[in-house]
């Protein structure tokens, strides 16, 4: 199984370089030449398997140059004691027709974890494979949760260091004392004045630069990328698509064959489009519903045709989810509209803004995705209609899924069992989870959140205010480059 560019499918590379270089070289995404099929008997067997079988299952038939007894030793190591609860990615069963999948037990309690957690272990054996001599700097920009979860898995990682940008005002409280408290020897943090966007384009713009690719070399260094657009990151989120079904099934709620909906909170288009590479492997899904907040340009897309990030950007409650440009959706464009074609997208995406793709590709899209959004009193509404009506605690981002299904569900008339891809822990977000409640906030949220909801405070979020502050720089875009080769050395 080889890898191809996105921009050029001539392109043709090993898993393990795909892991190790993150990018294409000529700028595009790396994406697998065939989605590999799973049968009916072999989702009957993952039904039967624990969280770490079926991830060892799914990313093997992605991993050529991986052995089985290497997948193991990695999934036995990413989903363990790092977690909060047996099952790594458990389903909460809301009723009949309705499940939350809980992606956020992890150390950094949301659910990069899945695939940061594991990340580490697949690229720094994909150094090794390809022969790379070099160490390997981790260069990421996070709406807040990604960079968490990258420092978290790469911390102290050997042959690594890793660096993270956020914008200022970007990322909730939390999110911010959670990076600028990050302990390890190889890491380092660092503000950037602007938006998601801003520290995305910056960080895309060093790792164009060739120039500054030489320069590090010489030291023996080279750039990879943690962002999702890695499909190191990518792969592991495939795993829980299907770990959900069977638990659907196991659970009682479907028969194995029966297909069933997600709809999912999305940014940068990692999470959702991962599930649609589950569906193409052969799991039985229905349709994906794809969930914006006030940013709501993908939803215009799927709608419209159009892709136009040309519009005013929005600060929410859900900040992982404030993105205009959606990286991953150059995957997906590929799959539906070839390498030439999404080269031209980009192109355009990059130079106008906006591209419109052709209208029977628009239609096919829409077999597939249906997508809505909803604002913040919106989703303020929707958790405190959760909470009062289920007893059951959903964050933010969680809860523009939850609307955004409930729409869908008026609309359409379609009652599919449905799982709602549950993407943080509410106390990430405990401020405004609380304020949603309509509880006063008077004093620590998190302390406030608990009470309110009768919930413990998760152990990585109870002891931050503690931590000594280790990084307090704040940048301007253009200053991006010399922080990163300052920290490398
Ligand atoms: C990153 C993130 C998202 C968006 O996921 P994408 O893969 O970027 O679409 C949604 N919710 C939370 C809590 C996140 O951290």
């Amino acid at each position: 199984m080889k890898y191809l560019s996105t921009r050029n499918s001539n392109l043709k590379i090993t898993s393990a370089k795909a892991i190790a270089s993150g990018l294409a070289p000529d700028g595009g995404l790396l994406v697998p030449e065939v989605l590999p099929s799973v049968t009916a008997e072999d989702i009957s067997a993952l039904c039967r398997m624990d969280y770490r079988g079926r991830a060892v299952s799914i990313m093997s038939r992605y991993l050529e140059d991986f052995s089985v007894e290497e997948l193991r030793e990695y999934c036995s190591k990413a989903y363990s004691s790092n977690y909060d609860t047996e099952h790594p990615a458990p389903l909460h069963i809301l009723d009949d027709t309705t499940a939350y999948l809980e992606l956020w037990h992890g150390p950094t309690c949301a659910f990069k974890d899945m695939a940061l957690q594991m990340l580490p272990y697949l690229l720094t054996a994909s150094l090794l494979k390809t022969g790379e001599e070099k160490k390997v700097c981790i260069l990421v920009a996070t709406s807040g949760d990604t960079g968490k979860a990258a420092l978290e898995g790469f911390k102290d990682v050997d042959r690594t260091k890793i660096f993270v940008f956020y914008p200022v005002d970007g990322v909730s409280d939390i999110q911010k004392l959670q990076m600028i408290t990050q302990e390890g020897e190889n890491v380092g943090v660092c503000s950037v004045k602007g938006n998601f966007d801003d520290a995305q384009t910056g960080v895309k713009k060093i790792f164009g630069d060739k120039a500054f690719a030489e320069a590090i070399a010489e030291k023996g260094w080279f750039l990879s990328s943690a962002n999702s657009i890695n499909w190191g990151r990518l792969l592991p989120q495939i795993v829980y698509y299907f770990s959900a079904y069977c638990d659907m099934v196991n659970a009682g709620k479907i028969t194995l064959g029966e297909k069933i909906n997600f709809c999912v909170p999305t940014g940068n288009f990692g999470n959702i489009l991962a599930g649609y590479y589950a569906k193409e492997m052969g799991l039985p899904v229905n349709r994906f519903i794809c969930a914006s907040n006030e940013n709501n340009v993908l939803t215009d897309f799927f709608m419209s045709g159009k892709y136009d990030k040309n519009r005013a950007f929005h600060t929410t409650i859900s900040p992982s989810m404030d993105i205009l440009v959606s990286s991953n959706l150059e995957r997906l464009l590929y799959k539906f509209c070839g390498d030439e074609k999404t080269k031209q997208y980009m192109t355009d995406l990059f130079g106008k803004g906006d591209y419109t793709i052709a209208s029977d590709v628009a239609t096919a899209l829409r077999e597939a995705f249906s997508a809505g959004c909803c604002d913040d009193a919106e989703t303020k509404a929707e958790i405190k209609r959760v909470f009062d009506g289920y007893n059951y605690l959903i964050d933010t981002h969680t809860a523009v899924a939850s609307k955004v299904l409930g729409d869908y569900r008026k609309e359409t008339g379609d009652n599919t069992p449905a799982v709602v891809v549950s993407t943080a822990s509410p106390f990430k977000f405990a401020a405004d989870v609380l304020s949603a409640l309509g509880t006063d906030n008077a004093g620590d949220p998190l302390t406030a959140l608990s009470a309110a909801s009768g919930v413990a405070v998760p152990r990585p979020l109870s002891n931050l205010e503690s931590r000594t502050v280790r990084f307090t720089g704040c940048v301007n875009p253009t200053d991006m480059p010399s922080q990163v080769s300052g920290f490398i050395g």
